[in-house]
């Protein structure tokens, strides 16, 4: 049987008495400059088959070293999602054959994974907070890539073979898709927030699979699981559980049993379709890499990591929403990479209100990095140099559009904003100038007053940009409008 695309919606409220449980494996790619056993670059988006070595390749006899940037990265993330960090683990090798497989086998972490516990914070439908029990984080390497041309060639790129990965398993939970959608959020905000993770899902190095069942409530035991492999955005994950438990709610209510099996979710004809079943899944026949030597992380190697993890995320959250009265929504867009708060902090630290700091650093900083696509390490101007632009601003030495224009001119040019700051003449705020343009203004564009006069706000947009023309963008232009207001109400 194929899928099908009912709706949870159709099922007119019966689903209610059915309740959806589910449980994520997130893999991560951690964000180290080798692979996870070998010098090799862990390469992003380079023509294929550039970065490989006998060991990443596969070749007999070539030996691996566990990458111990890796390991460390792996300590960081299990201590940030409370698990308890096992001071030995072993590498296993799962065996299956795969194309884009070369060894013939994944080395990762099956019978004694270095991170037990733990769990994940997130935030319930009803306001109320979450938490998601791990059962396990384990580390593990990619493989390679298949790639499908549409003259139905496929070809192989093995760059990806061998990038660390972290596999993050969680226990069955009671929850919505978007609940479950946001258990994978705040999962990927956090290892990006410590420096693990780029967490970028569209590159695929953050991923999910997605376990489904239902039950009714009250019942003891839950029911058989689906498994939905590979999903990489968030609409997907609660997409997919959404119409998964629907689909499954038809089934069992018409008398069918489920069956466990892998399903694969199609985005979109927002239907899960059968990939294989139980009885089809391969044996991997894990068994201990030979190769590799136990890992051993001493409870000193975990203080180091603890010691330089940075303010967690939940922390700096409550200090800028809780003390600091940013506006919830904004101090998302802050907090979605520590750079950013970083360099938030950095303009509060140069003297600014957290209010002006919030409007300046996502109006100009942000905007900026988002219009061009870049990355704020290369974003040029420095916190307290846009601080003295702000001061500008904000002490009415010049106005807010002088301000960013200021800015965008320093951006333009690469010199420094003081530079074009102390060029610019300061903002004309004397009542008898400003008259004197206003009125010329208004002389020279009778019909624009009248217009105003006869209750038609539309040309005052107009004038006001007369006069701070006639002023040279030296006018100030709040007290322009009110002068404006008067002399066509007075003339
Ligand atoms: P496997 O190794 O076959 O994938 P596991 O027992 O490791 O099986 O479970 C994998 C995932 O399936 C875990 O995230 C777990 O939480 C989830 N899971 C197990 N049972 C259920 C269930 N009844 N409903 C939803 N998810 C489940
Ligand atoms: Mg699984
Ligand atoms: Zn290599």
């Amino acid at each position: 049987m194929s899928g099908n695309s009912l709706s949870e919606k159709s099922l007119s409220g019966k689903t209610n008495s059915w309740k959806t449980v589910v449980g994520l494996e997130i893999h991560a790619q951690m964000s180290t400059r080798s692979k996870m056993f070998c010098a090799c670059v862990r390469s992003t988006g380079t023509a294929p088959n550039q970065h490989l070595c006998p060991v990443c390749a596969g070749w007999p006899g070539a030996l691996p070293v566990i990458n111990q940037a890796a390991v460390r990265r792996a300590i960081r993330a299990a201590i940030s999602l409370d698990c308890g960090v096992q001071r030995e683990s072993r590498f296993d090798r799962k065996n299956y054959f795969y194309p884009d497989l070369p060894k013939g086998y994944q080395i990762s972490q099956f019978y004694r994974p270095y991170a037990l516990g733990g769990a994940i914070q997130f935030e319930r439908d009803d306001g109320s907070s979450g938490v998601l029990p791990l059962v396990r984080i384990h580390m593990e390497e990619d493989a390679g890539k298949s790639v499908h041309a549409e003259d139905g060639t496929s070809r192989i790129d093995l760059n990806r073979c061998s990038s660390p990965l972290l596999e993050i398993v969680t226990e069955p939970l009671q929850m919505s898709g978007v609940e479950a959608a946001r258990c994978v959020r705040s999962t990927r905000e956090l290892l990006r927030w410590i420096g693990v993770c780029d967490g970028d899902m569209e590159k695929g190095n953050l991923r999910a699979d997605v376990n489904v069942s239902i039950h009714r409530e009250g019942d003891t035991v839950l029911g058989t699981r689906t498994e939905l492999k590979n999903l990489n955005s968030f609409v997907s994950i609660e997409r997919s559980v959404e119409v998964e438990s629907a689909r499954q709610a038809v089934v069992l209510e018409a008398g069918g049993v489920i069956r466990q099996e892998t399903r694969l979710w199609d985005q979109d004809l927002e239907q899960t379709e059968e990939m294989r079943g139980k009885e089809d899944s391969p044996d991997y026949r894990y068994f201990p890499d030979p190769d590799l030597p136990l890992l051993i992380i001493e409870s000193s190697d975990i203080d180091r990591e603890r010691d330089s993890l940075p303010e967690s995320l939940g922390d700096r959250r409550t200090r800028y929403i809780d003390q600091l009265k940013v506006d919830a929504r904004d101090a998302e867009s802050i907090l979605a990479r520590r750079e950013f708060g970083d360099f938030f902090d950095q303009l509060l630290a140069a003297g600014l209100s957290p209010a002006s700091a919030s409007n300046w650093f996502r109006g100009e900083v942000l905007k900026h990095l988002n219009d061009r696509e870049e990355s704020i390490e290369d974003y040029p101007l420095t916190a307290a140099s846009i601080a003295e632009v702000v001061e500008a601003v904000e002490g009415d030495r010049i106005s807010v559009a002088k301000g960013r224009e200021i800015l965008q001119a320093a951006l333009d040019q690469g010199c420094s904003p003081a530079k074009i700051l102390a060029q610019t003449g300061e903002q004309v705020s004397d009542e008898a100038a400003l008259i004197g343009w206003v009125q010329q203004v208004v002389d020279a564009n009778p019909d624009a007053a009248e217009k105003i006069r006869a209750g038609d706000s539309k040309p005052l947009g107009f004038l006001m940009g007369q006069v701070m023309k006639a002023s040279s963008g030296q006018a100030h232009p709040r007290r322009v409008q009110e002068i404006l207001q008067r002399l066509i109400q007075h003339d």
